[in-house]
């Protein structure tokens, strides 16, 4: 279902052939016999929160999930950790220099529409700068963990911020 649909093989430019390689179909180059593996794309997210416990949300500008409510979140870049990508995508989405502190979880997306990923979750804080949204935001703003808004993409809400609010000792927050 997830083959890709790649033509070359990425080392030699040759051709690719389906074959079965370790109890899948995998996309094989005919020339060099290497295997081209699909795997998960990596993300990272951003938990920000503020004295009061209130966390910030940013409305989708773009799909998935136009004008629907997320997380500050995006995929990581070949030359940063989970981490830089967490308070880079803050930056660019919310204006906001943030400080990444614990990792909360790392959940796997099986339905992201455009790759399966791994979501790496970090508690933040804010350092400095100015609420501003940008980038893939159209409206940035901060919610109480039981007054959040019920269009949310990503099912942040049930995966993530639901759990964070019943239970916050177990993410370390008191
Ligand atoms: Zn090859």
């Amino acid at each position: 279902m997830w083959i890709k649909r790649a033509k070359f093989c990425p080392v030699c430019q040759g051709g690719l052939e389906l074959s079965s390689v370790g109890g899948r179909k995998r996309l094989r180059c005919v020339v060099c016999g290497c295997v081209l593996y699909e795997n998960p794309a990596s993300a990272a997210a951003a938990v920000i929160l503020d004295k009061r416990r209130r966390v910030l949300l940013i409305r989708r500008d773009i799909a998935p999930f136009e004008g629907l409510w997320a997380l500050p979140a995006g995929y990581q870049e070949i030359d940063e950790d989970p981490r830089q990508a967490a308070v880079r995508e803050a930056l660019e989405e919310t204006g906001l220099e943030i400080q990444a502190g614990a990792l909360i979880d790392l959940l796997y997306i099986p339905d992201d529409p455009r790759k399966p990923a791994n979501l790496a979750v970090f508690l933040c804080s804010v350092v400095a700068g100015e609420l501003c949204p940008g980038d893939d935001a159209r409206e940035v703003a901060w919610f109480a963990l039981d007054a959040l808004p019920a269009d949310m993409g990503f099912d942040n809400r049930e995966r993530i911020l639901l759990p964070l609010h019943r239970d916050p000792g177990r993410f370390g927050l008191g």
